[in-house]
């Protein structure tokens, strides 16, 4: 526990560090990915003074969520989502859904949220890597696919885009997938995006340094 207090401190001070060398009007947001984590690790983090957190499964999210309802956490979804759990997300309440990588999954997470009356805050995954491992939209589609998700999904609020860096040792490489996201959250910015979520463990200076304004750090956290 005395080690997740002092590694969130130095993470703190490395963001601020990043933004500053960025403008000092450039905030940024850390959301603690604790899908490596336990419920009392999360807890302890959240005593630190921190409160967004992430999780890559639905039923984790679901666990942790329950055990910890009576901290006003605010929880963020960040993994790949079928279409069969996208109910059970919706019945927890994120704060917002990183991973939406299609019109398709987009429509579905809408019609759903109609049904609950629900208004579901989203951001548009980009693949900018074009890696065929990853989840995401690839560059050239991801600018009109945001405007149709805007225009057409009304119980979706759709606030930026989010990526993960190159998955490569290649410091260019992954400066240059950071830069490719940047390229089109700086046009979906006209139509009122403010989130881009990029930055991991290994690369979140890299990315705030590309103008990253949410990194999802979890490793180096919870170490
Ligand atoms: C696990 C995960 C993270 C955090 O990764 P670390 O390298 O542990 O910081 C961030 N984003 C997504 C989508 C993840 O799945």
């Amino acid at each position: 526990m005395v080690n997740i207090e002092k590694n969130l401190d130095t993470i703190i001070s490395n963001i601020e560090k990043a933004r500053l060398s960025v403008s000092a009007h450039h905030i940024v947001k850390l959301v603690a990915i604790s899908k490596y984590s336990t419920s009392d690790e999360v807890r302890s983090v959240y005593e630190c003074g921190q409160r967004a957190f992430g999780e890559n499964k639905v039923q984790d999210l679901k666990e942790k969520s329950d055990i910890l309802s009576t901290i006003p956490i605010e929880w963020h979804f960040v993994g790949r989502l079928q279409t069969n759990k996208i109910n059970h997300l919706l019945e927890i309440d994120p704060f917002l859904i990183h991973s939406i990588d299609s019109y398709e999954l987009a429509s579905e997470v809408d019609k759903r949220a109609k049904i609950k009356n629900k208004t579901v805050n989203i951001l548009l995954q980009i693949n900018s890597a074009n890696e065929d491992t990853k989840a995401g939209i690839c560059t050239q589609n991801a600018t009109e696919e945001y405007l149709k998700i805007q225009s057409n999904c009304t119980n979706l609020k759709i606030q930026g885009v989010m990526s993960i860096g190159a998955h490569t040792d290649d410091t260019k490489d992954i400066q240059k997938s950071f830069e490719d996201t940047y390229k089109i959250y700086e046009q979906v910015q006209k139509y009122g995006a403010n989130i881009c979520s990029m930055g991991m463990s290994s690369d979140y200076e890299l990315a705030i340094k590309c103008g990253s304004n949410m990194v999802r750090i979890g490793s180096s956290i919870f170490k």
